[in-house]
């Protein structure tokens, strides 16, 4: 361990004396105590900003890219060890802990190249002589607030765009994943070296609970909050923002589900959902939490996931093979086992989903099938664990019904080798989510695409497509070149 902080640079000065304890989901043992921002320093820290702001505003977005495109290589150089720091951290298996890493690198690629293309429009104009356009220019520091689940990948969502949207920015990682934050500090200021004359305080890491995110969601100075978590986090932060005119994305629970038709190719389904409901430990943001099965095949599939969850292999995420690590911590499964007795009241028959003691410390279970007599008011909550409540179906209009009758709306599939019902379920009176496939599951989404979800999921965009344009201003410009000042829609004013 001692050797793995070593190679982040992680001193023992920061990591030790500090107030807020640093737990590994592996045994529970505290890791390291480090030192939280005071409130008291956040108007300088928020300050530091603004001044960087006005500096690498005026920086040319290609260049701006180029800091990213360093980050990228020092990532690349760090990926064994920031992985390995994340299964640490966060309990991740560690082809996971790798593969978010990997997300960054990926990220920062996407954000390279679209550092030369923050395109406008040009738009015709009604009066001879004119011309429009579109603009897009900086907007200025953008918070990130993330979640312990995905500790280091957000943030680089966030950051690689806003960076090269010429956005400083300020990160307040989970209170319970510091380590993976400042490590990630210390790969983002290799890059700032090699970069040369960036703007002192560009990257900014504050460190503690909700006290020290709300110093920046509640910060006029602050113009873009981007805060990753639970819905009952986005119901605080996303009206302070907006009461202060802010923008926010939000980036919060889903309760992911999959239709499996009768069409559907069972092996494939039933890989897709071992992944998508037993990956992290049921504790991604886009796990499969609800299981929508054509009544015709609802009993057999049920039987062969019983199958393939019994032989998953549970325990310590670092060994190999091993396939379902930890939960968070000991009140993570306290939450997944009386989610669990509730289903059981409310009728349903539970498979699996017992405490193990793989590893003594750490919150292990197996992971649990729930098979429901229908939608309960359990299976409508996000329960942060790998529970997969699985309920029939007669037509497709009702397992669409279903699947959009929660209210949250991050991720959703379907399984069938029916064009029609592939094509019903992407239509718009299909899937509400923010994310639907086809014969992929729910879990497991490229950078390429914008991620989010509507509903209590929050709106917010992030990562590909044209998630950018959430971290600038947009500007619409008009020009006369003609040597008359003629009026939009006929009017005259003439004097
Ligand atoms: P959480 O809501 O407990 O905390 C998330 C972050 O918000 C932390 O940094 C926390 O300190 C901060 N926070 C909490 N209250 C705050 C407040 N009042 N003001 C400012 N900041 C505050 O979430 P968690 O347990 O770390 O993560 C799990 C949750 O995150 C799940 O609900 C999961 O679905 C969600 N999540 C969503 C996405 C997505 O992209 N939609 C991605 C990852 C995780």
């Amino acid at each position: 361990m001692t050797d793995l902080f070593a190679a982040l640079d992680l001193t023992a000065p920061e990591i030790t004396g500090g107030t807020l304890p640093v737990r590994s989901p592996i045994d529970g043992a505290v890791i390291a105590h480090v030192h939280e921002t005071p409130l008291g320093d956040m108007p300088a820290v928020i300050a530091r900003s603004q001044v960087a702001f006005r500096a690498w505003r005026e920086v040319p977005a290609p260049r701006r890219g180029e800091l990213v495109r360093l980050l990228g290589e020092e990532l690349r150089k760090a990926k064994a060890e920031l992985g390995a720091l994340v299964t640490l951290e966060a309990g991740k298996i560690t082809s996971e802990g790798l593969g978010e890493v990997q997300e960054m690198i990926d990220i920062c690629d996407f954000a390279v190249g679209q550092s030369r293309q923050l395109y406008g429009l040009t738009i015709a104009s009604e009066r001879p002589g004119h011309r429009m356009m579109e603009s897009w220019h900086p907007v200025g520091p953008v918070a990130v607030i993330s979640a312990f689940n995905f500790p280091v990948a957000v943030w680089s969502w966030n950051a690689a765009l806003a960076l090269v949207c010429g956005d400083p920015v300020i990160w307040k990682p989970s209170e319970k994943t510091p380590l993976t934050a400042m490590a990630s500090m210390k790969i983002m200021q290799r890059a700032l070296a090699r970069f040369g004359d960036a703007p002192e305080g560009l990257v900014q890491l504050v460190i503690g609970g909700a006290a020290v995110g709300d110093a920046l969601v509640t910060s006029r100075d602050i113009p873009v909050v981007s805060a990753t978590g639970s819905t009952r986090m986005g119901r605080i932060v996303g009206p302070k923002v907006a009461e202060r005119f802010g923008r926010s994305i939000l980036e919060l629970g889903g309760n992911n589900a999959m239709i499996v038709a009768p069409s559907a190719d069972l092996d494939m389904a039933v890989r897709a959902i071992v992944f998508s409901a037993v990956g992290t430990a049921g504790q991604r943001c886009t796990s499969l939490r609800r299981l929508i099965v054509h009544h015709s095949i609802r009993a057999g599939l049920v039987e062969k996931l019983a199958r393939a969850y019994a032989s998953l292999p549970i325990g310590d995420p670092r060994a190999v093979g091993t396939l379902v690590g930890p939960l968070l911590d000991m009140a993570a499964r306290d939450a997944m086992l009386a989610a669990l007795d509730q289903a059981h009241a409310e009728g349903g028959t539970v498979h699996g989903g017992v405490a193990v003691d793989a590893v003594a410390g750490g919150a292990y279970v197996t992971p649990a099938i729930a098979d429901m007599p229908g939608q309960t008011a359990i299976v409508c909550e996000e329960t942060f664990a790998p529970i997969l409540y699985v309920m029939g179906y007669d037509t497709l209009d009702q397992a669409i019904a279903m699947q959009n009758d929660v209210p949250q709306g991050l991720s959703s599939c379907i399984f069938t080798l029916n064009m029609r019902e592939a094509g019903a379920f992407l239509n718009a009176a299909g899937s509400d989510c923010g994310i639907a496939n086809v014969n992929i599951g729910p879990s497991g989404a490229e950078i390429g695409g914008a991620f989010g979800g509507e509903k209590e999921t929050g709106g917010g965009r992030e990562s590909g497509s044209d998630a950018w344009k959430g971290y600038m201003r947009r500007q619409t410009n008009t020009v006369n070149y003609s040597d008359a000042l003629p009026l939009a829609q006929g009017v005259r004013f003439d004097f």
